[in-house]
């Protein structure tokens, strides 16, 4: 079968598997593990502090948001990118280097979270 030639037919109206490619009414594959369903912005409440760290220096804590339904790698990535310093995640907690709370918290109600701190 060539590909892109018979766009339309009866074959693609149902959904295929992404990895055996069968249509999913034919697909034997096991189940997908965990695949993450994350809570839209708009209905989690991230709470932010300004910490003290070793040698003077602080951090902006972004806590509240849950691990395994945001996800909190992208939304560090997205932070560091818009607040323009450096990051980790620890457990459930997004810490950015320096006192970025009104970035940090402007950036989050951007992204549609609620703030609270
Ligand atoms: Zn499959």
């Amino acid at each position: 079968m060539s590909s892109g030639m018979f766009a339309g037919t009866a074959w693609d109206r149902e959904p295929h598997c992404e990895r055996c490619d069968q249509v999913e009414s034919a697909c034997t594959c096991p189940p997908m593990e965990s695949q993450p369903t994350w809570i839209p912005p708009e209905k989690q409440t991230a709470r932010l502090s300004v910490e003290k760290r070793a040698k003077g220096k602080v951090a902006t804590i972004v806590r509240g948001l849950d691990p395994t339904e945001s996800d909190l790698v992208a939304l560090l990535k997205q932070l560091k990118t818009t607040v323009g310093a450096g990051g980790t995640i620890s457990d459930a907690t997004i810490e950015v280097q320096g006192d970025q709370l009104e970035r940090v918290r402007k950036a989050l109600v951007a992204l549609g979270y609620r703030v609270k701190g």
